[in-house]
């Protein structure tokens, strides 16, 4: 992007903080002060953060944190934006900065997958007897992903390792190649798996956002988008081509566009075209569309005969 006047930052760092709530205070006042927006986590373990402001304001921040020496290292992935990608500013303390439900906690420091640069992941991913994993949940993955990967058949993270010890003999004798946005969640993940007795675990260093900015790969062999954790939702990778992933959840049509169920309790994220998005009302199913709270016919003022008319009509003509 040229001319750009913002920057998105993602970064983490693993280290011990030893009062994250004080700690959390006092860079919530600073973040504040610096006028920038996003989000933090701040924990025992680390920090993992993302958040926008302009040019200085983001530059000044990594200094601010790069000049306390516990996070003097920390690799900021920096994206450039036209304007703030989060609309608030949050910093909060937190038991862990990333949570992946894998029952027991993993210390990267002590024990993590061998990290890989973009190219050298982008080597061993096409060599034979390797297996790609996805670290991220199904929605992320549905949008775009690394060609030939395997997506965990779960619908929450916190079932990855059931799956992995049920699905065991994909993995066993295999060289397994994790990978995930930014990279923190390979930090553990990769981690267990060794743990787990898996041999050779590697990750990629910086995530896929760091894979999509490398100068000899230019996000090589990633089809579909990156989802993303602020405003912009999806964001390219493969600079090379695009090939488009992702599915209409109505029709099936490719997509690469997020809404939210229009049902306030259910809140899933679907990919719907804008056309799609009208017929079905922003709604996953039939429940959620017949929901009382439906925030689609709550912002576009339909009244409960308007609702019933739409019902039915989708009715005779749908399934879904
Ligand atoms: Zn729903």
């Amino acid at each position: 992007m040229q001319n750009h006047t913002h920057n998105v930052l993602l970064y983490y760092k693993y280290v011990e903080v030893e009062d994250p709530e004080t700690f959390a205070d006092e860079h919530l006042a600073a973040c504040k002060e610096l006028e920038l927006k996003g989000r933090i986590l701040v924990s025992n373990e680390g920090i993992n953060g993302t958040c926008s402001g302009t040019i200085e304001q983001t530059e000044a921040y990594m200094e601010m944190l790069k000049s306390d020496s516990r996070f003097s290292d920390t690799v900021f992935k920096i994206d450039a934006t036209e304007g703030h990608a989060f609309k608030k500013m949050h910093v909060r303390a937190k038991k862990e900065i990333v949570h992946l439900g894998l029952g027991e906690d993993i210390n990267p420091n002590e024990l993590t997958g061998t990290y890989l640069e973009p190219v050298e992941f982008y080597k061993q991913m096409q060599e034979q007897d390797t297996v790609v994993l996805d670290a991220r949940n199904d929605y992320e993955y549905d949008l775009g992903h690394f060609r030939n990967s395997v997506r965990p058949d779960i619908e929450n993270f916190r079932d990855l390792p059931e799956w992995i010890r049920e699905n065991k003999e994909q993995f066993e004798g295999k060289k397994i190649l994790t990978y995930c946005t930014g990279g923190i969640r390979c930090e553990k993940f990769s981690g267990w798996l060794k743990k787990e007795g898996f041999e050779d675990v590697s990750q990629l260093h910086g995530g896929i956002v760091a894979y999509g900015k490398d100068p000899e790969v230019k996000g090589d062999l990633w089809d579909g988008q990156l989802y993303v954790f602020d405003e912009r939702i999806a964001v390219p990778v493969n600079h090379l081509e695009h090939i488009v992933v992702g599915k209409d959840h109505f029709t099936g049509e490719p997509c690469e566009r997020y809404v939210n169920c229009a049902n306030p309790e259910c809140n899933a994220k679907i990919l719907a075209s804008e056309e799609n998005e009208h017929k079905y009302m922003r709604s996953c199913s039939a429940g959620c569309r017949e929901h009382p709270r439906n925030r689609y016919a709550f912002e576009h003022g339909l009244t409960g005969e308007q609702v019933q008319e739409r019902l039915d009509v989708l009715k005779e003509t749908t399934e879904v």
